[in-house]
């Protein structure tokens, strides 16, 4: 075979037309929308993946058979049906057409291949292997990896800016792509207790990493200082990743801090994070929500008491929910949050655990009813989750 000619193609708004309806299909369409093309389906049958985006208006389909008309104005084509025959069809009459045709049932008989692709920010990787799907995947995949710890991949512009990136609860496998790509590229990290610590681990020796550990109850004057490092550092022209654990936006004074460098005029970006709300009762084996057992969970901040004349928490409302309550920096006040609930109608019999450190290798967790809780919370310290609500017995502790 002579050499392939590698291109890549401007599709917006051009009509692309897809024929089959499959599993080939369900793979290949999504590109091409992302990629901005009018998508034109001919297949008989679709898969619901496919049909829920014709549903949505996001493709045409043609419930039917290929005809040639089907080529009427269009730029590609890609057939993803098995039947050589009817796929020799489409190729035959786009080659007439002079309109490149990929086929998923034959590639030597295509006259465009669609490459093994890995996106990292603004680079687009494309790989062939000479028809070895199989092995463009396998150098697509180690050229990610690369390019995962590739500081050169992380435009200029980034620089002067500041990331507010979610760490996930602890495990460093539980932040997101864009997150730890962000960080690889980070010029100073400030990072505090409940960042996952294992990701800092992995900085090149040249980051700064300040570590503003915050003690549970420390003084309101070390978020203050939190904000004056990251506009500073932003504003000596530096990328600065402020790495929070969980969710930026649970209960981490992520609002402030994105406050304060709006004032500032730096500009910040805000990337979710996976939160401890959810993902470390799962770590302890218990769903939030459950069908026929709870379909609403509450995430509540347990570090103001229900006595206390700054509480801005309904625990009375609480109370009667029938639902999971996952209550975050509770454990101080665990005694009088109880109180509250049981004062207040929940079933002092209703399942709860506490879990510390979830999703980490330090994983612990106890398990009781509300009433158990006070003492149960005597076994355990901070950072900790407590979950009350029938959802925490509804799995087997171990499957
Ligand atoms: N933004 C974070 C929450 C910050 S509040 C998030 O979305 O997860 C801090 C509280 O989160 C801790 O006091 C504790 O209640 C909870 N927490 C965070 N990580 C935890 C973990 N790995 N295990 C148990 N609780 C955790």
């Amino acid at each position: 075979m002579t050499e392939l000619y590698p291109l890549a193609l401007r599709l917006d708004g051009r009509l692309v037309l897809v024929v089959g309806g499959g599993a080939v299909a369900t793979r290949r369409v999504p590109a091409l929308l992302a990629a901005g093309a009018q998508v034109r389906l001919v297949a008989p049958e679709l898969t619901p993946a496919l049909r829920g985006l014709a549903d949505a208006g996001r493709l045409t389909w043609q419930e039917r058979p290929f005809a040639e008309d089907d080529l009427d104005g269009v730029w590609l084509v890609q057939v993803a049906v098995d039947d050589h025959e009817a796929a020799e069809s489409v190729s035959g009459a786009a080659e007439r057409r002079r309109i490149f045709c990929v086929r998923a049932d034959d590639r030597h008989a295509a006259s465009a291949w669609t490459p093994a692709v890995a996106r990292h920010g603004a680079v687009t990787v494309a790989v062939l292997a000479g028809g070895s799907p199989r092995r463009a995947v396998a150098v697509r995949d180690r050229i990610a990896n690369l390019l995962a710890t590739d500081e050169a991949t992380v435009p200029e512009t980034v620089k002067g800016t500041v990331a507010l990136v979610g760490g996930g609860p602890g495990d460093p496998e539980l932040i997101t792509v864009k997150g730890r790509r962000l960080l690889a590229a980070a010029d100073v990290v400030v990072a505090d207790r409940l960042g996952p610590g294992l990701l800092l681990d992995e900085l090149r020796a040249d980051v700064e990493l300040v570590d503003v550990a915050k003690l549970p109850y420390g003084p309101a004057a070390q978020q203050e200082e939190i904000n004056r490092i990251l506009v500073g550092r932003a504003k000596a022209g530096l990328f600065v990743v402020r790495l929070k654990g969980g969710d930026p936006y649970v209960f981490g004074r992520g609002g402030e801090e994105v406050l304060a460098c709006a004032e500032a005029g730096v500009p910040v970006t805000v990337v979710p994070g996976v939160t401890s709300a959810i993902s470390v009762p799962a770590a302890a084996g218990i769903p939030v929500t459950h069908r026929r057992v709870a379909h609403e969970f509450t995430v509540i901040s347990g570090h103001i008491g229900p006595d206390h004349p700054d509480s801005l928490v309904d625990w009375p409302a609480l109370a009667r929910l029938r639902g999971t309550l996952v209550i975050l920096m509770g454990l101080k006040n665990l005694p009088a949050i109880v109180a509250s609930l049981l004062a207040h109608g929940r079933d002092a019999a209703t399942p709860a655990a506490i879990v510390q450190e979830g999703t980490t290798d330090q994983q612990k967790s106890v398990h009781g009813t509300l009433a158990d809780l006070p003492a149960l919370a005597e076994q355990l310290n901070p950072p900790a989750i407590v979950v009350i609500g029938d959802v925490v017995d509804v799995l087997p502790t171990t499957f």
